[in-house]
């Protein structure tokens, strides 16, 4: 399928032409940034941060406007877009009938778009068909969640599933890379930690609660347990770690049934065998010095949910850190499982 990326110069944007290179469906044929970069060749408009080179034919690519009519025909769009901009972008792609698979926040509540983790809630795709973008049904929008919500919502899927969430603390160390490129400056994150990320902690609840909901008769179901977060910046480069504390409706009786119910959980889509999805979708750490993010971040393709520290908590039920890379799992690497998603069960068609 032939793919544009909105936002394509920037840090998910950047994530979005990595991780796209021999892609076996999608094929890269545009990119759009803002008026400052629209007109120039990708090699100029952007300052490329990945650590690997970039791929000569998008160096020589020239960038567009994010307008549908300077797109072509493409057949989707991947966004990245900066969430002052994209409600309207987004939303003139999809009236364009072009899907758009987007990582920014603006939609992802809105009652008729899917908020998406495949392993999470696929059956949640349903909700596309309640979109009025166009008449015919052609455009629409799917979101992926916030970076904290992704790996919240996988490792606490089971748990729910099996013990019923009743109230989460949570502390998250967050990377650096979250903060896009330059992102926060050296002077404020070198050998410090920041306690406060604007925008960050309201996310969270409301977008897990998203996640965990139950699809009833085309209506969404939302569990609405409490859930108290503090998120801080650490000067780790990839790789959201988040330290929680859980109380469930019914008490596991020892650690080793909360241990069954997360490696008894079954992957809804792992018979598809999607091109992104990692094939252990939690890994769970029995040594207590793991997960770590520098280690473990980069595992089965930045996909991988990293589990570890479960034990009975003095507090609540139980205690675990979870961890799983920011921009891959987190952003760009979701989006695309989304979209694989989305091609195999012939939606994006
Ligand atoms: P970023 O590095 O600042 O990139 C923003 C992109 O938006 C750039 O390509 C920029 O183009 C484009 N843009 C800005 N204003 C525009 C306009 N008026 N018209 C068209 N394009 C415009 O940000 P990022 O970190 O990649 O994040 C992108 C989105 O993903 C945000 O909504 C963010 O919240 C979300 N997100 C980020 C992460 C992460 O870990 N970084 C994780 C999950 C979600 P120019 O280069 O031309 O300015």
């Amino acid at each position: 399928m032939k793919v544009g990326i909105l936002g394509a110069t920037g840090a998910v944007g950047q994530k979005f032409i990595r991780l796209l290179q021999n892609h076996p469906w999608f094929e890269i044929c545009a990119l759009g940034a803002s008026e400052r970069s629209a007109g120039k060749r990708y090699k100029q408009a952007a300052n490329w941060v990945e650590d690997v080179p970039l791929p000569n034919h998008i160096a020589d690519m020239t960038v567009a406007t994010c307008e549908p009519s300077a797109f072509g025909e493409v057949d989707f769009v991947f966004s990245g877009l900066d969430s002052s901009v994209a409600t309207a972008i987004e939303g003139a792609f999809a009236r364009a009938g072009i899907p758009v698979i987007s990582n920014a926040k603006n939609y992802r509540m809105d009652n008729s778009v899917p908020l998406l983790v495949p392993e999470v809630n696929p059956e949640h795709i349903a909700l596309i068909q309640s979109q009025s973008f166009t008449e015919d049904g052609s455009g629409w929008i799917v979101t992926n969640p916030n970076c904290v919500a992704v790996p919240l919502s996988l490792a606490l899927n089971p748990l729910h599933k099996e013990f019923g969430i009743e109230t989460v603390v949570l502390t998250t160390m967050q990377a650096v890379s979250g903060a896009g490129y330059p992102g926060v400056p050296s002077l404020d994150i070198l050998g410090n930690v920041v306690p406060f990320i604007s925008g960050e902690e309201p996310k969270i609840a409301p977008e897990t609660q998203k996640l965990l909901a139950t699809l009833n008769n085309g209506e969404l179901d939302e569990p609405h347990f409490a859930l108290q977060a503090t998120a801080t910046r650490v000067p780790s480069i990839n790789g959201h770690m988040i330290s929680a504390t859980v109380k469930f409706k019914r008490t596991p009786k020892n650690i080793d049934e909360v241990k069954e119910a997360i490696q008894s959980w079954e992957n809804p889509i792992a018979e598809l065998n999607l091109p992104s999805s990692p094939s252990e979708v939690i890994k769970l750490h029995e040594e207590e010095r793991y997960p770590q993010p520098r280690l473990h971040a980069d595992q089965e393709g930045g996909m991988q949910l990293h589990m570890g520290r479960l034990r009975m908590a003095e507090v609540f039920d139980i205690s675990f850190v979870a961890m799983a890379h920011n921009t891959i799992r987190g952003a760009a690497g979701g989006a695309i499982l989304n979209a694989e998603l989305l091609y195999k069960k012939g939606i994006l068609k």
